[in-house]
C-alpha cells in the first residue's frame, strides 16, 4: 500500500464510526458531476447524493482526497462509470474498504474504440444515457425497494425526455451536408456523439487528457485541417483551450464556442444537468454546423 494511501486510511478509520440510529439517509456517491446528476434525476429526495468530481473538472487526471475515501465509506451505493474513465476508482474503492454497492452504469453498452483504446465517454450518446438510467433505477430499486415505483415512474419520465432530445436531434442533423458534419475539439471525447448523428470530430488530444500532442502530431492535424476544412472549432470546460487557439490561430478557423464534454458546469452555467448539457452542446454544434459553408477553403477568413 502507498503511503498515500496508509494517511488517507488511517484518517477514515479514525472518522467513521458508525452512528447508532434506527434511520439514516440512503448514501449514493458517483464518481463524477454527470453521473451524480442522472442519478438524482432517478432518486430525487429518497437519496443524498454527492459526487467525487465535480463541476468544470477533468475525471481523467483525478487525485482522490482523504474525503472522498470517507464519502466512500459512508456510502450504501457507488455509481462509476467505468470503461477505463475513473482510472482511480478502483483502488479508492477496495482501499477503503467500503460495504457499498458498485454499480458500472455503462453495463449493457457496446464500447467504441479509438486508436485501438475503449472509449470511455460512452454518456456522450444519450441512447447509452438511456442505459445508464436504467441501470441506476434497477440498482435502486434493489437497494431501496420500499420505493421501487417512485423510482421506475422517475427513470421513466427521465427517459422519455432523452429520446425527445434524441428524435428532435436526428431530424436536425439529417438536413446538413456531408461538407458541414466535421468538427475540432481539444480532445477525443465526442466518439459516442458522432457515431449517433453520422458527425466527425477531430481533435489534438486523445480520449484522455493526460499527454499533449507532439509538436510534430499537431502540425499534420492543422495540414490535415487546411484540406479538410471543418465547420468550426471548439473549446472545452475542463481542458485548456490554448491548442484550440493555436489551431484556430493557424489555419484561420473561427471558434464555434464552448463544449461540455464530461463535466457539468457550475450553477449558473449553461450545463448543469446532463440535460442541459447535452442540449447546449447540441444547440452550439448544430448552430456553427448549419451556417453556409465557404466554397472556397483559401477564403475561409473572409466572410461567406
Ligand atoms: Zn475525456
Amino acid at each position: 500500500m502507498t503511503r498515500i494511501w496508509a494517511l488517507i486510511l488511517a484518517a477514515v478509520s479514525l472518522s467513521s464510526l458508525p452512528v447508532a440510529a434506527e434511520h439514516r439517509d440512503v448514501r449514493i456517491v458517483a464518481s463524477f458531476s454527470i453521473l451524480g446528476d442522472m442519478v438524482k434525476q432517478v432518486v430525487g429526495d429518497l437519496a443524498t447524493v454527492s459526487t467525487i468530481v465535480g463541476p468544470d473538472a477533468d475525471a481523467h487526471v483525478y487525485q482522490p482526497s482523504v474525503a472522498d475515501a470517507r464519502d466512500v465509506v459512508a456510502a450504501d451505493v457507488v455509481f462509476v462509470n467505468g470503461l477505463g474513465f475513473e482510472t482511480w476508482a478502483g483502488s479508492l474503492i477496495s482501499q477503503s474498504g467500503t460495504e457499498a454497492v458498485v454499480q458500472v452504469v455503462t453495463a449493457g453498452i457496446t464500447p467504441i474504440e479509438v486508436d485501438g483504446s475503449v472509449d470511455p465517454h460512452a454518456w456522450n450518446s444519450l441512447a447509452n444515457g438511456t442505459i445508464y438510467v436504467q441501470n441506476i433505477a434497477s440498482t435502486m430499486a434493489k437497494a431501496i425497494p420500499e420505493h421501487r415505483d417512485t423510482i421506475t415512474a422517475n427513470a421513466n419520465a427521465y427517459i422519455a425526455e432523452l429520446e425527445t432530445l434524441h428524435a428532435r436531434t436526428r431530424k436536425r442533423v439529417a438536413a446538413l451536408t456531408p461538407d458541414r458534419r466535421t468538427v475540432v475539439t481539444a480532445h477525443d471525447a465526442f466518439g459516442y456523439l458522432a457515431d449517433a448523428y453520422g458527425l466527425t470530430f477531430l481533435a489534438p488530444q486523445g480520449i484522455d487528457t493526460e499527454s499533449e500532442p507532439s509538436a510534430q502530431e499537431l502540425a499534420t492535424l492543422i495540414d490535415q485541417l487546411k484540406t479538410e476544412a471543418p465547420a468550426a472549432l471548439f473549446v472545452e470546460n475542463i481542458a485548456s483551450p490554448e491548442l484550440v487557439q493555436q489551431i484556430s490561430h493557424e489555419t484561420g478557423l473561427a471558434i464555434g464556442g464552448q463544449l461540455f464534454s464530461e463535466a457539468l458546469s457550475e450553477l449558473g452555467g449553461p450545463a448543469t444537468s446532463y440535460l442541459a448539457m447535452f442540449r447546449h452542446n447540441l444547440g452550439t454544434l448544430l448552430d456553427a454546423l448549419e451556417q453556409p459553408s465557404c466554397a472556397n477553403p483559401n477564403t475561409r477568413n473572409d466572410p461567406c
